[in-house]
């Protein structure tokens, strides 16, 4: 059976880089699962469904509709680390998926325990057919990344990180990312993307503490290229 490489961590600690990196060296297949939900999101509101603010009379109709969208996301997964292109119905959605509006309601979707038990299902039917050689995929394995890969999708990973950077590190990156500049005002606008994302998810995943036989690397103090070979030197002890 093919490599398993499971990454979490809290949004800008650099998984989506770190993770990516690992399956071109190593030539697996790569899964965003954030993505997933992120494309659920997308999915929800372009059907309609209000996920900011629903009134209380009409949340558990919009979690139940969520839950149903959830169960026949019309998503195909890219696995290929250099072409992440993701395409929901036959939209491209790719920037689409990391605008703040997503960012901003992507956490209501994440916290619905119906939803999270489909995207774990599909999340692990995809890790096992990367770890299994036939005429689709090579069998060499993947890296999987996100929230609860190590915790729930995948405990029996071959590998399982749990990557960690102080909050103003993750903070000054994501603003870089969003704005081009990690300024006081970029920081403060990516605050709330930032923290109180982290918070809402904390409630339903555990990715700020290791769990038992999770390899914690913290990226705070380290350049991009410390943390590749960091990355590295875990996969190969
Ligand atoms: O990693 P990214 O910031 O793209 O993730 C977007 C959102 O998807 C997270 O804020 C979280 O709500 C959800 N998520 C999750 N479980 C995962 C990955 C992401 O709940 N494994």
């Amino acid at each position: 059976r093919g490599l398993v490489v499971a990454i979490d961590g809290p949004s800008g600690s650099g998984k989506s880089t770190i993770g990516r990196h690992l399956a071109r060296h190593y030539g697996l297949a790569y899964l965003d699962t954030g993505a997933m939900y992120r494309a659920l999101a997308w999915w929800a509101l372009e059907r309609g469904l209000s996920l900011a603010d629903p009134s209380p009379a009409v949340v558990s109709s919009v979690d139940a509709a969520v839950a149903e969208l959830a169960l026949d996301l019309p998503l195909e997964e890219p696995l290929d680390p250099d072409d992440q292109a993701f395409r929901v119905a036959g939209t491209d959605v790719t920037s689409a998926i990391r605008t703040s509006g997503i960012s901003t309601v992507v956490s209501r979707v994440a916290t619905n325990l119906a939803v999270r038990a489909a995207l774990r299902d599909r999340q692990r039917a995809i890790i096992a057919r990367e770890t299994t050689p036939d005429g689709w995929s090579s069998g060499r394995g993947i890296v999987a990344e996100g929230r609860d890969i190590t915790t729930v999708v995948a405990p029996d990973a071959t590998v399982r990180v749990l990557l960690v950077a102080g909050e103003e590190a993750r903070l000054a990156r994501r603003a870089a990312e969003l704005f081009g500049a990690a300024d006081d005002a970029a920081i403060e606008a990516t605050r709330d993307q930032v923290v109180r994302r982290d918070a809402d998810d904390a409630t339903v995943s555990q990715f700020h503490v290791a769990a038992d036989g999770v390899v914690t690397l913290d990226s705070s103090t380290l350049t991009l290229e410390e943390t590749l070979d960091a990355a590295v030197a875990i996969v190969e002890r």
